[in-house]
C-alpha cells in the first residue's frame, strides 16, 4: 500500500523515484486502469479553485511530487515528501523497464511530428521499446473518440499524454476506462525533450531548484505557469499561519 499526504484538499503519495517506477511497473502487470499524476507547484494552485481536477487527482492510483515547490511546500507543512518524482524523469524510466519486458507504449501529444520523433529516438536509446501508436495533440473535440478507439486498438499497455496541465489529466480521467492501457500518465513538455527539441534544464539547474527558471529565459510565455510558485508559497505561509497544515 502506498501512504500518501493530504496537502491543499489534495493527495500525494510519499514515494521515491525507485518506488514510483516499482508502483507503476505494478499497474502494467495488474492490468486494469489506472491514472498517474505528476503535480506540480502549478497543478496545486489550479486544483484550488478547480474541481474536476481536484477530484481526478484525488482519485489517481499515484500521485507523485514533481517540482520544487511541492516538496518545500510539504515540508514546510510538517508533511515531508522522500524526493521529487518529475514527470520526465519517470517517463524515461518506465521506457526503458517497458523496453526491458517488451511493454507496449503509445504518445500522445506536443505538436505534429513530435511524438514521431520522440518515438524514433527512444527506441534508439532504448533497443527493444515498442512504441505501437502516436498521435500530435493539437485535435478537435470531434476527433476524440477516435483517438480513444486509435489508443484501445493499439494494445498499448502504458500511454504516455502530452497536452500540457491541466488538460491532459483531465483527458485521460475521462477516457481512461476506455482506453484498454493500464497506466496513463500526464507527462506535460515531456515529449518536446525526448524528441530532441527541446533541451532539459542542465544539471545544475536541477539541483539548485532552479528548472522554472531556465525555462523561463528559454521561453517567457511560461510567465503565466511560474507565476503559480509565488501563490503556492502564498497558500503555504497562510496555512501554516492558520496550522492548518494546508
Ligand atoms: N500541447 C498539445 N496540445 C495543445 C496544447 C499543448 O499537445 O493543445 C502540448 C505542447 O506541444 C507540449 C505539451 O502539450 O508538448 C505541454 O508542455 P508544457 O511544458 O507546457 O506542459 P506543462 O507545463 O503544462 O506540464
Amino acid at each position: 500500500m502506498l501512504q500518501a499526504i493530504q496537502i491543499f484538499g489534495v493527495k500525494i503519495h510519499r514515494v521515491t523515484m525507485d518506488q514510483a517506477v516499482d508502483a507503476v511497473t505494478g499497474f502494467l502487470h495488474e492490468g486494469g486502469p489506472h491514472q498517474v499524476i505528476t503535480a506540480d507547484s502549478s497543478m496545486l494552485v489550479m486544483a484550488r479553485r478547480d474541481e474536476e481536477l481536484r477530484r481526478t487527482i484525488n482519485d489517481a492510483a499515484l500521485v507523485t511530487p514533481d517540482s520544487f515547490g511541492v516538496t518545500w511546500a510539504a515540508r514546510r507543512l510538517g508533511r515531508p515528501l522522500p524526493e521529487r518524482v518529475t514527470g520526465v524523469d519517470l517517463a524515461e524510466r518506465l521506457c526503458r523497464r517497458c523496453a526491458s519486458a517488451g511493454r507496449r507504449v503509445f504518445f500522445l501529444g506536443a505538436a505534429p511530428g513530435v511524438a514521431e520523433e520522440a518515438a524514433a529516438r527512444m527506441a534508439g536509446r532504448y533497443p527493444g521499446l515498442h512504441v505501437v501508436g502516436t498521435r500530435h495533440g493539437f485535435f478537435r473535440a470531434e476527433e476524440e473518440e477516435g483517438i480513444v478507439a486509435e489508443i484501445a486498438a493499439s494494445g498499448a499497455e502504458l500511454l504516455l499524454v502530452a497536452l500540457g496541465i491541466p488538460r491532459q489529466e483531465k483527458w485521460i480521467a475521462r477516457h481512461l476506462s476506455r482506453l484498454g492501457v493500464s497506466a496513463a500518465i500526464g507527462v506535460g513538455g515531456t515529449l518536446d525533450v525526448f524528441s530532441g527539441r527541446v533541451a532539459r534544464a542542465p544539471a545544475w539547474a536541477q539541483r539548485g531548484n532552479v528548472e522554472w527558471l531556465y525555462r523561463l529565459a528559454r521561453n517567457p510565455r511560461k510567465i503565466q505557469k511560474v507565476k503559480t510558485l509565488p501563490v503556492l508559497v502564498w497558500m503555504t505561509l497562510a496555512a501554516m499561519a492558520r496550522s492548518d497544515g494546508g
